[in-house]
């Protein structure tokens, strides 16, 4: 991990000749090398849903139609809109393919036929819209034209528009993911967090991805699951092919297609040396995280899936500082009832054995988009912007059904080891102060049901990951037992970027002196009140912004497990005097630039050559 600047707008994929090497850039998400086969993603799943509908579903499957008509156009424009990046011979290739996905999205024949079938066939739009194409095809590919491959050029592109109508239709993985061949490259043009949570980490080598952001949800769970990684590569699906080798280098954002023998020896020398240094990182394991002047610094995981639990252990975490408990909820159309989740937070706080485990409540929202919650089990309107709408624990305070069940399980789980709660997306004392009347209310219950409850109830703490949370830190620091400051939706909201936009990812950077200074400031409002605080952004498992970060009086952080060992040898190497100097010199500057500069500089001086 680095402090590199924000990431500079990727170049473009100057696509090749196939079977010509061809190097695309992107930005660098989760480190490592892959050397592996691209299983590209982009396609249709392998059966289209066929169901039988009642004449009273016509209309609402009509509307189903219409809604995924509307994301691929949404889709198909946001491609057009990069045409602009691309190369000359790239742009004159795909601007006609692009427009005729696009006719098609309009009043098309396709479209007319797909409703008429819904209509009379009585079938769900899948399969109307699949039904239609192949007809359209087949029409396609019978007529008398000298020009066969223009014939099938045009039956290939309805095909196409009907299987990303289907993927929309769907909102499932564009692809099982389960059947993915051992040391594959995953391409795509997009991974949800949803899919990244099925991702088999002993299968995949490495994931490459046209969309993204440095902090998005699908970023975190990469690094958590050690896949390397490269988001927002531009051009990408247009120039790798399925069962192309290539090269995904997660340190410097560089995917190679197709590698010739000098590529492909960078590469392997490159594996060799990250084996080499994760064999010397795991020796610090027994090590304890203490400065050199005696301070004990606390380093715990995050964990997104229960798959990174022997990471967690191997790493030597002193427990779960985030348990992001969205996993539970995603992939399924239910939602996990109380015993279920009790049954999920066992396991992981059984896995502990003793260390503490801090569970959040569900953070449903913005890029984190569940089935369950979103398709009428428990209607949630996330309004034109999800981002700042109904998300989080407001989510979770306008459906306290939700919040009770999900107490409850963790108040279950309480008395088998040390656990603590986390509300996600506070923004004012107020939802701290309703959540714990919610909370309370479920302790007497669980009471009255004859429940084993620990004697003292798990704390309640508060998320600091927004502006307002931050400056009225001190009013929340009343109502909260422990503040966990979350960097990277706090620079999201401070600096209006989409931590997941691969568009705007140039101007996301944790580094702002604006985030920089709201996390002092909730910092110093939970320190004066002797309240406990640790930070889980993202920013926390960067090694080298642990100076600053100790400078600034933080004393535990939580991030992925495999970024455990090199902030602990990073806190053995510094002195904390020395931080809180160094903090008060980058709390100085307006400079981004500036701050970065001098974060690589004492870096180097107090980490790297010590
Ligand atoms: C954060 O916003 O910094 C955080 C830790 O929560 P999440 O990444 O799950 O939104
Ligand atoms: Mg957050």
């Amino acid at each position: 991990m680095k402090t590199d600047p924000p990431p500079a707008k990727p170049q473009a994929a100057r696509p090749q000749r196939r079977g010509k090497e061809a190097t695309v850039l992107g930005l660098a998400v989760s480190p490592g090398i892959a050397i592996g086969t691209v299983f590209d993603t982009t396609e249709a799943p392998a059966e289209t849903p066929r169901r039988a509908i009642a004449p009273e579903e016509v209309e609402a499957e009509k509307q189903r139609l219409a809604a995924a008509v509307a994301a691929s156009r949404k889709q198909v424009a946001k491609l057009k809109a990069r045409l602009a990046v691309l190369p000359e011979e790239a742009q004159e290739e795909l601007e006609p393919l692009l427009d005729a996905y696009a006719l098609m999205l309009g009043e098309s024949r396709l479209l007319r036929g797909a409703r008429k079938r819904i209509a009379e066939e009585l079938t769900c739009a899948e399969a109307a819209v699949e039904d239609e194409a192949e007809a359209i095809a087949a029409a396609i590919l019978a007529a008398k034209d000298d020009d066969k491959s223009g014939l099938k050029r045009r039956a290939a592109e309805v095909r196409e528009i009907a299987r990303r109508l289907t993927r929309n239709l769907t909102a499932r993985p564009f692809r099982s993911l389960k059947d993915i061949p051992q040391g594959s490259i995953l391409v795509a043009e997009e991974l949800t967090p949803a899919d990244a949570a099925l991702l088999d980490p002993s299968r995949i080598a490495g994931v490459a991805t046209e969309e993204g952001g440095p902090d998005g949800h699908t970023a975190i769970m990469l690094r958590a699951l050690g896949i390397p990684a490269v988001v927002a590569a531009h051009g990408l699906t247009e120039a790798a092919e399925p069962g192309d080798e290539a090269v995904v280098d997660g340190d410097s954002g560089r995917i190679v297609l197709r590698p010739g023998a000098a590529a492909l020896a960078a590469a392997r020398a490159g594996l060799a040396a990250h084996a080499k240094e994760r064999a010397r990182l795991a020796k610090l394991r027994r090590l304890p995280a203490v400065t050199t002047d005696g301070e004990e610094v606390e380093l715990q995981s995050n964990l997104e899936i229960p798959a990174e639990l022997p990471l967690i252990a191997q790493a030597g975490a002193q427990g779960i500082g985030l348990l992001r408990t969205e996993f539970l909820f995603m992939n399924r159309e239910d939602l996990p009832d109380e015993d279920a989740q009790y049954e999920a937070y066992a396991e992981i706080v059984a896995a502990l054995d003793g260390d503490p485990v801090t569970i959040r409540v569900l953070d449903w929202g913005g890029e984190k988009d569940m089935e369950a919650l979103a398709e009428g089990l428990a209607p949630v309107h996330a309004g034109p912007n999800p981002a700042l709408g109904l998300r989080g624990l407001r989510l979770l305070l306008k459906r306290p059904e939700l919040l009770e069940a999900q107490f409850a399980a963790i108040l279950r789980v309480a008395a088998l080891g040390p656990v603590r709660i986390l509300l996600p997306l506070v923004t004012v004392p107020e939802e701290v102060k309703q959540a714990r009347e919610v909370f309370d209310r479920v302790i007497r219950r669980l009471r009255r049901r004859g429940v084993a409850l620990p004697e003292k109830p798990p704390p309640l703490g508060a998320m600091i990951e927004t502006p307002g949370a931050a400056l009225a830190a001190d009013a929340i620091a009343l109502e909260a037992d422990f503040f966990s400051i979350g960097t990277n939706d706090l620079a999201m909201y401070t600096l209006a970027v989409d931590r997941s936009e691969a568009e705007v990812a140039h101007l996301y950077d944790p580094l702002h002196p604006a985030v920089l200074r709201l996390v002092q400031f909730a910092t110093e409002a939970a320190l004066r009140l002797r309240m406990p605080v640790s930070l889980c952004g993202e920013m926390a498992g960067n090694p080298r912004l642990v100076p600053l970060l100790l400078g600034l009086g933080l004393r535990s952080f939580s991030m992925n497990a495999s970024a455990i060992p090199r902030v602990k040898q990073a806190v053995r190497a510094l002195k904390i005097d020395d931080c809180a100097r160094f903090a008060r010199r980058v709390m100085e500057q307006s400079d981004p630039k500036r701050i970065r500069e001098l974060v690589d500089g004492f870096a180097e001086g107090a980490l790297e050559r010590g």
